[in-house]
Parts: C-alpha cells; sequence; structure tokens
C-alpha cells in the first residue's frame, strides 16, 4: 500500500487485532492491519459517500479497489452493518458490468484489446484518498473505527460460502491447476503464447455478474430474502477476480 496523507494508523489497535486472530488460529490477511484512517475512510465510503458521481466513476476506473482495501471494505461494512453488504454489492454489480463489456467476443486483435481493457484507469480510491473531505473522515467516531476492523464477520461469510466462491479462484494465485484467472493474471497472460483460453474466463465473469446482480437486487423489498449461498459468494470472488485472491485465501487460511 501507498502512504498517504491522513492514512496514519494506530498501531496499538492493530496488533492487538493481529493477536486476537493469531489465538483464533487464522492468518490475518491485512497485514499490517488496517490503520485507523483507512478504516475511517472505507467506513465514510460505505456510509453513503460511495454513492456520489465521482467516487463511482474513480470505483469503475480501479476496478473496485486494491486487494487490500477490496477486501478491508468487504470487512468494514460487513462488521459495522451485520453482515448487510448492499453497497459492496451495487459496487461490484456496476464493475462486472464494466467486466462483461471488457470481455466481450473482438474480430480483430481480440487478445491484445482485452487485455489492454483489463488494465486500471484509475489507482485505488482509497490509496489514493480524496482529501476534500478529510473534515466528514476524520468526524468518524472511535468506536466505528474499533468495530470497523473486525474481521470476524466477514470471516464468517467467506467460511459459509466457501464452496460456492472456491471453483471460482485463479488458478495462478492459488497455485494450482485451475485455467481459471483473476484480471491482473488474465491481463498479464492474455498476450503470452499459450495464455488462458477467453471463453471460460468469459463464462466466469458473466456468473459472477449474474450472481451480483441477484444478490445487488435482494437488497430491495421486492426481492429480499431471495439471495443464494452463491449470490453472497459472488461478492468475495469479485473481489478475488478484480483483485486477487491472496487475501481471502488468507481470511479463510
Ligand atoms: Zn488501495
Ligand atoms: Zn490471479
Amino acid at each position: 500500500m501507498r502512504r498517504v496523507p491522513g492514512m496514519g494508523g494506530n498501531d496499538t489497535a492493530g496488533t492487538m487485532v493481529t493477536d486476537e486472530a493469531a489465538q483464533a488460529g487464522h492468518v490475518d490477511p491485512l497485514r499490517p492491519p488496517l490503520a485507523d484512517g483507512e478504516v475511517r475512510y472505507l467506513a465514510w465510503l460505505g456510509a453513503g459517500a460511495i454513492d456520489e458521481p465521482q467516487e463511482q466513476v474513480r470505483l469503475l476506473g480501479a476496478w473496485g479497489m486494491c486487494q487490500r482495501h477490496a477486501l478491508g471494505f468487504l470487512a468494514v461494512e460487513a462488521s459495522l452493518n451485520e453482515g448487510w453488504m448492499f453497497r459492496p454489492a451495487v459496487v461490484y454489480d456496476h464493475v462486472f458490468d464494466r467486466a462483461v463489456r471488457a470481455l466481450a467476443p473482438r474480430r480483430l486483435f481480440e487478445r491484445s484489446r482485452v487485455a489492454a481493457y483489463l488494465l486500471d484507469a484509475e489507482p485505488c480510491p482509497v490509496c489514493d484518498p480524496d482529501t476534500s473531505h478529510r473534515a466528514q473522515v476524520d468526524s468518524v467516531p472511535e468506536e466505528v473505527v474499533a468495530r470497523g476492523r473486525d474481521l470476524a464477520p466477514l470471516r464468517r461469510l467467506a467460511l459459509e460460502t466457501r464452496p460456492q466462491w472456491e471453483p471460482w479462484i485463479c488458478g495462478a494465485c492459488a497455485g494450482n491447476g485451475s485455467p481459471l484467472r483473476c484480471r491482473l493474471h488474465l491481463a498479464a497472460e492474455l498476450r503470452a503464447p499459450g495464455g488462458p483460453a477467453l471463453p471460460e474466463q468469459r463464462r466466469l465473469v458473466a456468473l459472477l455478474s449474474r450472481h451480483l446482480r441477484t444478490y445487488a437486487r435482494s437488497f430491495g423489498w421486492a426481492n429480499r430474502g431471495l439471495d443464494m449461498p452463491a449470490d453472497r459468494a459472488a461478492l468475495l470472488g469479485a473481489v478475488g477476480w478484480c483483485a486477487g485472491w491472496q487475501s481471502i485465501l488468507g481470511l479463510v487460511g
């Protein structure tokens, strides 16, 4: 993670969480743990700032957030909202509209054009925060920061939905034989001879997009309660596909 102004942390609180995770037998997937400034910024985004048009543009351009902050965003939302993941679902539903378009078949120079579309057009909005809202971000209460960095609710969601998201893992991130690739490995390998075949990557992205759409709609009154485990798992699949799978694997490791 890039060091940025206003993102300084409280090392004492971070160490405490690491110790709790270690006692529970889990590897901490966020090393170092989220600093106070990062939790505060993520909580501020999740409380509504993320709906602003300029934030939407940044999130789409960055394919969500970097791996650290994407997992951090899910963790903060899961802990502050008791697993009610409305805003991450909407964000990644929009991001996957972009993913489906990026992987659309093309007649000429398909592989190099898809690879180009998969690159970041914007930096992660938390690594590169909008400092014009500093006062609002700083006003996020201490108790929200303390609660927000609890990884346990997200870890529960990841463990409950593991059978659904495990088949979507990138073979290069996991070091297994799966032909599927996350966005980053796909962009890197598409130009290489013998690189990944596009049709199966396309099927994965279309599947994740469908599940994310169902999940995002399940927060509406008419569709309440209609989400299935695979729809909730798609949120982890979306973060893994966009930013790489290592932190999610570390979360359940
Ligand atoms: Zn970031
Ligand atoms: Zn990967």
